[in-house]
């Protein structure tokens, strides 16, 4: 492609959304700038729990609203809404209930079900062609139940996944123990999700856009964007904080949880809720036996337990409470002890690493991926929610084939950006 015709494109946000976004435009031939108001990959990207769960259904189900309704008052529940006025909020969460009905799982499955297989293989092409130094490790993950009454009911649900090519496989505890001696004689049962996998999180973005690099992309970190230009439907580039401009033919926002209002400025509803989530990540103690080899979800709690090189992440719980950075301890100490009641011989023990990160949660529990209309050369990938590290390199691929072949390589109507 000569040089005047390439694309020139601006990303904004270096999460793992814009890396993979910048990583597959580059290598098709755009010429890239991400532009990240902070360091590249420090924000929900830098400390999620690691799991490549394709499939995995988005948090709107039928029984939610019972289940949230229920949780509010369990303190040990992965659920927490700080008690404020936020009218943006009651707003969301009335959208958010609208959405917990089958029709809406079956269709969101529709969408989610290809888009699972495709990151995949994405995934496994990309660390073994990029050499990517990640600890992928491709041996799926356990979700685990203490209550068989629980096991039952999400039972239920896998004839929808294994219609869309997904094999998970029910077990109960005894052959939970024989697969992973560190769990405790309360898990009654639980699922293998064979196609799953896992990486350290911020490894693989970091090593992604060190990749990214190599195929000309250029990394600004500290470049807060404070609005999209535009000359009619035409997209012109970004104006930075700072008042630089910065020009482009093609803009694609990649800002998660932070930054509706640059959408909202150009017209177009993003009903986006940050969704806090922590982890806390443990080391073995000496002498400590048997230690957690395989990732597992604790499924009455929604805690993840991802072991990663030398440690074990303890990730989840879901917190409402706007966009803040504060640590709220009992939140964080959920984890480790909701996991010494399925893991065995595990204390609350010492952290090496205590976080926590904003997911990006739309209502209907779907990303918004695809241009605007009214802007066409102007897109929106964002709203991953708990399936951002997922969804990354399927996400990167589509936008990069809109933007360089004029259509996405799969059909994501249902994702459309303007559907708010
Ligand atoms: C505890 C926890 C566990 C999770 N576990 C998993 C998991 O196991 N698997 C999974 O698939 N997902 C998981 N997730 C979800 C996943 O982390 C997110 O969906 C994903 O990181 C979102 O990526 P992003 O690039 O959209 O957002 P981010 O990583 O937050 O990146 C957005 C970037 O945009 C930048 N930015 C914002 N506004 C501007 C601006 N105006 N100008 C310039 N830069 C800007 C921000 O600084 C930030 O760096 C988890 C999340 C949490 C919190």
């Amino acid at each position: 492609m000569p040089a005047e015709s390439k694309p020139q494109v601006v990303i904004v946000g270096g999460g793992v959304i814009g890396v993979c976004c910048a990583y597959f435009l580059a290598k098709g031939g755009a010429r890239v700038t991400v532009l990240e108001r902070d360091e590249i990959g420090m924000g929900a990207s830098y400390g999620n729990a690691g799991t490549i769960a394709p499939g995995h259904a988005p948090i709107n189900k039928p029984g939610r609203v019972k289940q949230a309704l229920r949780s509010l008052f369990d303190p040990l529940s992965p659920l927490y809404i700080a008690p404020r006025f936020d009218p943006a909020l009651m707003r969301w969460l009335w959208a958010f209930s609208r959405h917990c009905h089958s029709r809406h799982l079956e269709r969101s499955m529709g969408v989610l079900g290809p888009l699972g297989h495709a990151t995949s293989a994405l995934f496994e092409n990309l660390v073994a062609t990029e050499q990517l130094d990640c600890h992928y490790q491709r041996k799926g993950y356990y979700e685990l139940y203490l209550s068989r009454h629980s096991l039952d009911a999400v039972g239920q649900e896998l004839a929808l996944l294994r219609s869309h090519g997904y094999r998970p496989e029910v077990l109960d505890g005894a052959a939970l123990r024989l697969r992973e001696p560190a769990l405790s004689e309360r898990v009654s049962g639980g699922i293998f999700y064979p196609e799953a996998a896992t990486v350290n999180p911020h490894r693989f973005v970091c090593e992604l856009a060190a990749r990214a690099r190599q195929y000309g992309v250029s990394f600004r970190s500290g470049s807060k964007v404070a609005e999209v230009l535009a000359d009619g439907a035409r997209v012109c580039g970004v104006r930075l904080a700072n008042g630089d401009v910065i020009r482009a033919d093609t803009v694609v926002l990649a800002t998660g949880a932070y930054d509706a209002a640059l959408v909202s400025k150009l017209g177009y509803r993003m009903p986006l809720q940050p969704a806090k989530g922590y982890h806390r990540d443990r080391v073995p103690r000496a002498g400590e036996t048997p230690f957690l080899t395989q990732p597992c979800v604790l499924g009455e709690r929604a805690v993840f337990c991802t072991p990663m090189d030398g440690f074990v992440r303890f990730a989840g719980t879901l917190e409402f409470s706007g966009v803040n950075h504060v640590i709220r301890r009992p939140r964080l100490e959920q984890l480790t002890r909701a996991a010494s009641r399925y893991l065995d011989g595990m204390d609350e023990g010492e952290s090496l690493s205590e976080w926590c990160g904003l997911r990006p949660c739309l209502p209907d529990g779907l990303p918004a991926i695809g241009p605007l209309p009214r802007y066409p050369r102007l897109f929106v990938a964002t709203g991953h929610a708990m399936m951002g590290l997922t969804l990354g390199p399927v996400t990167g691929k589509l936008i990069a084939d809109w933007i360089l072949r004029g259509t996405p390589s799969m059909d994501v109507d249902d994702l459309r950006p303007d559907r708010f």
